[in-house]
C-alpha cells in the first residue's frame, strides 16, 4: 500500500548510511547505573528502595504517583548505593537511584507464556502497565494511557510508526530488520487490547529491506497492512503519519484518539510484546550512537541508566573535531550539556556532530519575508511571525499565530535562508507564556 504525503516538510541529508548496516549489539555492562525516577511525560515516580538495599534485575525501584506515569525498574542486579538528584540529558537535576552492578544478571521476574494471546485485554493492559512501557520514539508518553482510551473515544485503527524520519537514527530500522515478528506480535497485542481490527505499519520508502521484513512478518494476517510512506521529514510525527495513512486530520491541540487512531513506535511494540509474553519490564532499549564525530557508529542495546559517555566509549570515542553531541536526532534533539548523563527510556539516539556537519551558522540575519518557512511548516503555521514575535519579546502575541500548535519539528529553521533560529525562538516563547 502506497500513499501520498502531507503538505510541507523537508528533505534533510539522511546520513543513515553511517549506522544502518550495523546489527544491534549489546553495550558493555556498566559498573554503576544512574536510573532517573522521571523518564516519562507525567507524574514522577517515588523511590521504593533504600541505600544499601539489594535489588534484582527488573525489581521496581520507583513507583508511579499518578495515572499518567510509569514505574521504573532496576536494569541490573546489585546494590543501591545512592538516591539523590543527578543531571539528565536536558541538564535538569532529577531524583535518581544509583545501582552498583554485581554482574550476576539475576532476574526478579521473567517467565515465558507462549499462550500470551489468550490473555484478556485487561490482563495484557496490566502487564504493560507493570512493565513501565513508555513511547520509545522519544516522547516517552506512558503507553498504558494510550491503551486505556475513554469510552467516548473508541479506536478503530492502530498504526505502528516505522518511519524513523529523523536523520542519522537507525534503531527502529534495525529492530524492523532483526525483530520483525516481535514488532508484529506487539501490534497484535495492542490491537487486542483496544479491540481494533485494522492495523498498519508505516515505513518510509528509503527502507526497502525493512518494508520487506515486515511484509513477510504480516503474511497470513489480513487485518495488518504495511504502508509505504514517501520519505519526507517529519513523516514520523503522529499527525503527519495519521494524515498520510488514514486521510484523517487531527485538529490542533487534539490527540490521535480524537480521530479514532492510536500510534505506537516500533520499539514500543517490541517492548509491549516482551512485557506481555515474558513479563519483562522496560530496562533496556536500542540507541543509535552515530554522527561524523563518532569513530565507530553502532546500534547498541543499552541498559537504562548507562552513562552516555560509556556508550560513546563503546563506539571508539569521539573524534577531535566533534563540535557538539545531541540526544535524539539533529532535527528534534538537543545538545547534551555533559556526556555523563544516563540513557533513559526515551533515548533513541546520540549524534556527535563535527563542525563541518552542522548546517546552521552561529549568527543569523533578519527575516527577508521569503516565505520558505511557511511553505515547509507541516502544521500550516507562520514560523516567520512566531520567530519575530519571540525575538521582540511579544510572547502573548505569538499565541495568536499558533505558538502551541508548533511541535518543534525544525523544518522552518532548516529552510530559512537567513539562518534564523526559529525553533529556539519558539521554545523561548513557549517557556514564557501559558498555553
Ligand atoms: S513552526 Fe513549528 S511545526 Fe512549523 S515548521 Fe517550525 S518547528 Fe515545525
Ligand atoms: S524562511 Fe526565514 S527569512 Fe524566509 S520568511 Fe521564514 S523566517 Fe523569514
Amino acid at each position: 500500500m502506497t500513499v501520498t504525503s502531507f503538505k510541507g516538510g523537508i528533505h534533510p541529508p539522511e546520513k543513515k548510511e553511517l549506522s544502518a548496516h550495523k546489527p544491534i549489539t549489546g553495550a558493555s555492562p556498566p559498573a554503576r547505573l544512574v536510573i532517573p525516577l522521571i523518564q516519562h511525560i507525567g507524574a514522577p515516580c517515588k523511590p521504593v528502595v533504600k541505600v544499601r538495599e539489594s535489588v534484582k534485575k527488573g525489581d521496581v525501584i520507583g513507583a508511579p504517583t499518578g495515572f499518567v506515569s510509569a514505574p521504573v525498574h532496576s536494569s541490573v542486579s546489585g546494590t543501591v548505593v545512592a538516591i539523590g538528584e543527578f543531571p539528565t540529558a536536558t541538564g535538569k537535576l532529577v531524583p535518581s537511584v544509583t545501582v552498583e552492578n554485581d554482574f550476576k544478571e539475576e532476574w526478579a521476574i521473567l517467565s515465558d507464556n507462549p499462550d500470551y494471546m489468550s490473555l484478556s485485554p485487561d490482563e495484557m493492559r496490566e502487564k504493560i502497565r507493570a512493565a513501565g512501557i513508555v513511547g520509545l520514539g522519544g516522547a516517552a508518553f506512558p503507553s498504558i494511557v494510550k491503551l486505556s482510551p475513554p469510552k467516548e473515544k473508541p479506536i478503530d485503527t492502530v498504526i505502528i510508526n516505522g518511519a524513523e524520519c529523523e536523520p542519522y537514527l537507525t534503531a527502529d530500522y534495525r529492530l524492523m530488520l532483526e525483530r520483525a515478528v516481535d514488532v508484529i506480535s506487539g501490534l497484535r497485542i495492542i490491537m487486542k487490547v483496544l479491540g481494533v481490527e485494522r492495523g498498519f505499519v508505516g515505513i518510509e520508502d528509503n527502507k526497502p529491506r525493512a518494508i520487506h521484513a515486515i511484509a513477510k512478518a504480516v503474511e497470513g494476517l489480513p487485518s495488518i497492512r504495511v504502508c509505504t510512506l514517501p520519505t519526507k521529514y517529519p513523516q514520523g510525527a503522529e499527525k503527519m503519519l495519521i494524515k498520510t495513512i488514514t486521510g484523517r486530520e487531527v485538529p490542533p491541540r487534539a490527540l490521535p484518539m480524537d480521530v479514532r487512531v492510536v500510534v505506537h513506535n516500533v520499539g514500543t511494540a517490541c517492548a509491549i510484546f516482551e512485557a506481555v509474553r515474558f513479563g519483562k519490564p522496560l530496562i533496556e532499549r536500542v540507541v543509535t550512537v552515530t554522527g561524523e564525530g563518532v569513530r565507530e557508529p553502532k546500534n547498541l542495546l543499552a541498559k537504562v541508566g548507562t552513562l552516555i559517555s560509556q556508550l560513546i566509549a563503546d563506539c571508539g570515542g569521539l573524534r577531535e573535531d566533534t563540535a557538539k553531541v545531541i540526544a535524539g536526532g539533529p532535527m528534534m534533539g538537543f545538545a547534551l550539556p555533559s556526556l555523563d548523563v544516563p540513557v533513559t527510556k526515551g533515548t533513541s539516539g546520540i549524534v556527535a556532530m563535527t563542525a563541518g556537519s552542522i548546517a546552521h551558522a552561529e549568527s543569523f540575519e533578519p527575516c527577508i519575508r521569503c516565505g520558505r518557512c511557511i511553505d515547509r511548516c507541516p502544521m500550516g503555521l507562520m514560523p516567520s511571525m512566531l520567530s519575530i514575535y519571540a525575538e521582540k519579546g511579544f510572547y502573548e502575541g505569538a499565541k495568536d499565530y499558533g505558538l502551541f500548535d508548533c511541535f518543534e519539528c525544525g523544518c522552518c529553521t532548516f529552510a530559512c535562508p537567513s539562518k534564523r533560529p526559529i525553533v529556539q525562538l519558539i521554545r523561548l516563547a513557549k517557556s514564557q507564556v501559558k498555553p
